[in-house]
């Protein structure tokens, strides 16, 4: 190997390592580390991440990059190598326009703002947060300023999550989005509504646990390289390709939280276990933008975790587990978990009614950038769209404004992948099924692997080599697109609602 490209290796699979141990802190962190520990494990999470940060910037890396410019001109655009180097420069470029001193303030904004927001969240009391939120606005302006050139404000804040996606096509996106789902969501809401009520009884967790870890198997997360822990708020998190964990929320009144929850983090971590073994230690390792990530999650939650194919095979399998549904008709139970009703809560919403959430926050995230709306505004600005859109009113704070975490630890720019993802995962379950036309029967059968495969040679090997918009084109699907999630939609809310 060329020795330039040996030492970019060596220097990336430091920065990535101390990344991955860094997360290894922050799950143990999150699951098992008791109350004593928290102090010094801040300490000691700040110490990596500043090492991290130095050597991420290091003008050596810089003069490294460059001089691989004309070996990377010789080499193919999608070989590992070239990749390698583009992917670093992108890192290196975006590090380095960032003052070290304003990180170092804005992670302390960072921690600072999450401390207030748990704290005022269950009050209900914006007061408190509303001078952190303020400050957030203010980063996200000062971060978007040092990307100088750009369409939108936020178009460099939203790079951090999907390279290359604009807001501007963001914008086109949900405006047509909106045009079709809101006239969808008028005609079930017309429509003879969905009684629920049997996902609730008494479900003992350590049957849930054993139920959605025998699923996960099945769709194909291999537990020799990850496992499944207990959460308030379940995530997926990555320490190398060979480990990739999980983790779960339980009620053990409403059997729905747990399954499906596992099933979505399932999906997250399918993908990162599927990176090709040869992109270990390197940033290529991992999944291209968190719009593709999500798909992948929904995709098997949702296309998959939540169709009726999916339950004619694994109904009687649940029937056996919790006698509950043994006097639950399938057809009652598919129902059940397709609910649709407006309702006030991002994470609690069903596929229909999701993305009318994801357009609230972008919306307000783009008022924001261009000073149109301030912070001091968002309450009744949330409120007034959750009325005209979903119909609903937040009866505080904390059921409104206050129930994301995403604003109150600094970060702007995300929301938009949650949709993009339901959008995709459409797109993406359709490319596969043209390909590969038996998934479709063999989901009905317990049978995923040629699915799970399929996504693995033309999704997840290639990791993070490329961006959002690459990947699709290289799966011949052009472009988001609209159309098929709304077919979609349309087929299977018009067999469960009768439309
Ligand atoms: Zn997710």
């Amino acid at each position: 190997m060329d020795k330039g490209l040996e030492q970019l290796k060596a220097r990336m699979s430091e920065i990535m390592d101390l990344g991955h141990a860094a997360s290894v802190l922050g799950w143990d962190q999150m699951t098992y580390m008791p109350p004593g520990g928290a102090e010094a494990r801040g300490r000691q999470q700040a110490l990596l991440g500043k090492l991290a940060h130095e050597k991420s910037v290091d003008p050596a890396l810089g003069k490294l990059l460059d001089s691989l410019k004309p070996l990377e001109k010789k080499l193919d655009y999608d070989s590992d190598e070239a990749s390698l180097i583009r992917v670093s420069r992108r890192g290196y470029e975006t590090a380095t326009k960032v003052p070290t001193e304003w990180a170092a303030r804005y992670y302390k904004h960072q921690a600072d703002s999450y401390e207030a927001w748990i704290k005022a969240r269950p009050k209900s009391d914006f007061k408190a947060v509303l001078p952190y939120l303020e400050k957030t606005n203010k980063f996200a302006h000062e971060y978007a300023d040092f990307f100088p050139g750009y369409d939108h404000p936020l178009d460099p804040l939203i790079d951090n999550f999907d390279f290359g996606l604009r807001a501007k096509k963001v914008k086109g996106i949900f405006k047509e989005l909106r045009s079709d789902l809101v006239p969808l969501v008028k005609k079930i809401s017309k429509a003879e509504q969905v009684d629920d009520s049997i996902l609730s009884s008494d479900f003992p967790e350590e049957a849930q646990l054993a139920f959605g870890r025998a699923v996960a198997t099945d769709l194909g997360y291999d537990f020799q390289r990850g496992r499944v822990d207990r959460t308030p708020h379940p995530f997926t998190t990555t320490f190398s390709i060979g480990d990739v964990r999980i983790t779960t929320r339980f009620n053990k009144k409403v059997l729905s939280e747990a399954l499906f929850s596992t099933i979505h983090e399932s999906g997250h971590a399918m993908y990162e276990q599927g990176s090709d073994a040869k992109l270990e230690a390197t940033p290529l390792a991992g999944g291209a933008g968190m719009s593709i990530h999500e798909s992948q999650s929904r995709l098997w939650e949702n296309v998959v975790g939540r169709s009726l194919p999916f339950w004619k095979f694994y109904y009687p399998k649940l029937v056996k587990t919790f006698p509950h549904f043994k006097k639950v008709k399938l057809l009652d139970f598919y129902k059940a978990i397709n609910k649709v009703q407006p309702s006030l809560i991002r994470t609690e919403a069903d596929e229909v009614t999701y993305n009318l959430h994801i357009m609230v926050r972008f919306d307000i995230e783009a008022g924001l950038l261009e000073d149109k709306v301030t912070a001091r505004e968002l309450p009744q600005v949330w409120n007034s769209r959750y009325e005209s859109d979903l119909g609903v009113t937040p009866p505080n704070h904390s059921a409104g404004v206050m129930q994301d975490v995403h604003w109150y630890t600094g970060l702007v720019g995300y929301f938009e992948c949650y949709a993009l993802g339901n959008l995709l995962s459409s797109q993406i379950y359709g490319a596969a099924v043209k390909k590969r036309p038996a998934i479709a029967a063999e989901i009905g059968k317990g049978k995923f692997n040629t699915l799970h495969s399929w996504l693995t040679d033309n999704v997840y090997r290639h990791g993070n080599k490329f961006t959002t918009m690459e990947l699709l084109k290289r799966n011949g699907l052009g472009d988001m697109d609209v159309e098929p999630f709304m077919k979609y939609l349309r087929a299977k809310y018009g067999g469960i609602y009768g439309l």
